[in-house]
């Protein structure tokens, strides 16, 4: 089955069973009425664009969105095993399910992601009023499970790995159903081919397998042409995109090169080759980046997340090279210490890591910079500790992401301390450090807001503020949120130059000076093409 998305003016409630019986629309009362679909998504962003999918996947079988459980007849719980409590949410949402599903049989609930990757048939022993589960590799065969669970009843099924020649189970070669009209999500990269021993990324996501170059390029093409003006590439190690390609044109280099022309769509230029002017392995981020910004239409190009080992002076140099691209890095430190580090598995000093930040900062004029940050790691002492406050006071953040440490099962760390619990970090400690780490980020955070006062930046406009309806936010591109007073109605996605006029620690404030570019997306419907 083939699908593609299409802008259309009527919603096919079905379009791949338009010559017969469609299962997915119940008869009432002789009126015909769509199924409905609630997605939630617990995690982070590769969860939330995997969720974009399986909306949009759902919609193409023409099932239609409702925002309340109780008008569903289906639920999709998209999990996520990386952040903490995971499973107690899951299994919570779970329970709070099984009453809803015991007054209405017909309920379809499947659980997807990390934790069903990780948990598999466990979801189902705890929870068995859960018809599908399904894990990080078969994303895309979320209706057929759901339409064999209906026939067959409740069906588990986990993929080891994706396979590298199938094209549907890449993210974005699916449809998806944007959140946010104007800001679309491209996934350029799964897996992840590094082992930091907190993290259960590898386990669940298997090893880092690239999209082809042309054919990110041409998707972005086709949301451009939809009116997305914002893309972020998405990967659990964006500047590695590539590493796997490069090999594959070895692959290739033997044979006679087939794409002398863009309009020659070889093997060689779906690798990337397209844009290498000779043999050398190329750092295929950076093409991609600059490739990107390049395309009409695109106005901010951002991506997510970089690993700091992996980062090369050509990024830096395509970053600043590409007015497209935003002037915002973000850059995981993770702990300051070398020997916490070394736990870690990260690949990096301390100290190589500041001089890639100046690196950066000496190349992309008015860089922007945020992390993550782990406190009390096992075995991390207070001398450790403080390396980590001397780094990130050296690094001046405009903004991190902060952690106490807490175990994954599954990962090295998780194992670590079961084999040595006396590594623990005592909670209280953790938490005493993650305020003092708090204190210096915010200090840092807040000396760059206020000095940007007086600076007009553009905003895209993100629509009212949640507290203050009266006043608009919006996002610069150091991706600051800023609030801002404005005289007229402004459409979300659109982008205006706003006067900054105070500076705090998490956003600024400001007053509208211009729209500059009124918002030009279009509501995209998705439909199924047989
Ligand atoms: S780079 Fe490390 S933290 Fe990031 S996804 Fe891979 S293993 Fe996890």
């Amino acid at each position: 089955m083939l699908f593609r998305a299409s802008l259309v003016d009527e919603i096919n409630p079905c379009n791949q069973h338009r010559d017969g019986v469609c299962s997915h629309v119940a008869s009432i009362g002789g009126v015909s009425e769509s199924r409905t679909y609630l997605v939630k998504t617990f995690g982070c962003q590769m969860n939330e664009h995997d969720s974009e999918r399986i909306s949009g996947l759902l919609e193409a079988d023409g099932l239609v969105r409702v925002d309340d459980e109780a008008d569903a007849d289906v639920i999709v719980l998209n999990t996520c095993c990386i952040r903490e409590n995971a499973d107690n949410k899951l299994y919570g949402a779970l329970g709070h399910l099984k009453g809803l599903k015991a007054q209405k049989p017909g309920l379809q609930i499947a659980v997807g992601g990390c934790l069903a990757q990780k948990d598999r048939d466990s979801i189902r022993d705890r929870a068995g009023h859960v018809d599908v589960v399904f894990g990080t590799h078969n994303v895309h065969r979320a209706v057929e499970l759901l339409d064999h669970a209906a026939e067959h009843g409740p069906i588990v099924e986990i993929l080891e790995a994706t396979a590298r020649d199938d094209a549907e189970a890449f993210p974005s070669a699916l449809l998806t159903v944007r959140e946010v009209d104007h800001a679309g999500w491209l996934t350029i990269q799964i897996g992840c081919d590094n082992s930091c021993a907190f993290c259960i990324v590898p386990a669940v996501r298997g090893p880092e397998i690239s999209r082809s170059f042309g054919e990110l390029v041409a998707e972005v093409q086709q949301l451009a042409a939809d009116g997305v003006s914002e893309i972020t590439l998405l990967g659990q190690n964006v500047n590695s995109f590539g590493r796997d390609l490069t090999l594959a044109r070895r692959a290739v280099a033997a044979r006679e090169l087939t794409a002398d022309s863009p309009d020659d769509l070889g093997d060689a230029w779906w690798c990337g080759e397209r844009w290498t002017d000779d043999r050398r392995a190329r750092p295929l981020f950076s093409d991609l980046l600059r490739s990107v910004g390049e395309i009409d239409g695109v106005h901010r190009v951002r991506f997510t997340s970089p690993h700091p080992k992996d980062m090369r002076t050509e990024t830096f140099e395509a970053m600043a090279a590409t007015p497209e691209v935003c002037e915002h890095l973000h850059f995981p430190l993770q702990s300051g210490s070398d020997t916490v580090l070394t736990a870690m598995h990260r690949g990096y000093t301390a100290e190589r890591y500041l001089e890639k930040l100046s690196e950066a900062r000496a190349i992309i004029a008015g860089l922007a910079v945020s992390t993550d940050i782990i406190v009390g790691f096992p075995g991390e002492t207070d001398a450790d500790f403080e390396r980590t406050l001397e780094v990130a006071a050296a690094a001046e953040y405009d903004s991190a992401f902060t952690f106490v440490f807490s175990p994954r099962p599954g990962t090295e760390a998780a194992d670590l301390l079961q084999a040595e619990p006396s590594l623990a970090v005592p909670h209280e400690v953790a938490v005493e450090r993650y305020e003092r780490l708090r204190t210096v980020i915010e200090r840092s955070s807040l000396k760059a807001n206020m000095g940007r006062v007086g600076e007009v930046e553009e905003v895209t406009v993100e629509g009212p503020s949640k507290k203050d309806p009266s006043v608009l936010t919006g996002r610069t591109r150091r991706n600051t949120l800023v609030h801002f007073a404005s005289p007229i109605s402004i459409k979300t996605g659109s982008y205006a130059m706003v006067a900054i006029t105070e500076g705090k620690t998490n956003h600024l404030l400001g007053n509208l000076i211009e729209v500059t570019m009124p918002a030009r997306h279009r509501t995209r419907i998705p439909v199924a093409a047989g």
